[in-house]
């Protein structure tokens, strides 16, 4: 948990924020601002700043289980996924998500 991190806030419930799935690892919500007509993100419940601080490759694994779980709980047959990583590819949010979209 990082005091100042929005996502950290998100998993600790603090805004009550639905979830489409969860597990120990991790969790899934839609995004405030969704850039199709489903997009979630995937978020790990540990806080890892992105992927490049990402080290534990069971950790990975069990994200990219979660991207295949969330699609398939929203009815997504095809999607895309996104990892923006660093400020100049876009990040925006420093704990690390895949954002997850598609249509049904
Ligand atoms: P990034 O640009 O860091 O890859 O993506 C961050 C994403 O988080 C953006 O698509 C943005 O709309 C979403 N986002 C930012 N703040 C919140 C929030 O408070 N709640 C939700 N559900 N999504 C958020
Ligand atoms: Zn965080």
């Amino acid at each position: 948990m990082s005091e100042d991190c929005i996502f950290c806030k998100i998993l600790n419930g603090d805004f009550g924020t639905e979830f489409v799935y969860e597990n120990e690892y991790l969790a899934v919500f839609n995004d405030i601002h969704p850039k199709a007509p489903v997009h979630m993100l995937v978020v790990p419940k540990v806080h890892v700043a992105s992927l490049n601080e990402l080290e534990d490759k069971h950790l990975m694994g069990e994200l990219l289980a979660g991207v295949k779980e969330a699609a398939k709980r929203a009815g997504l047959k095809a999607y895309k996924t996104q990892i923006n990583t660093g400020k100049e590819a876009g990040q925006e949010v420093f704990h690390l998500h895949i954002h997850v979209m598609g249509r049904k």
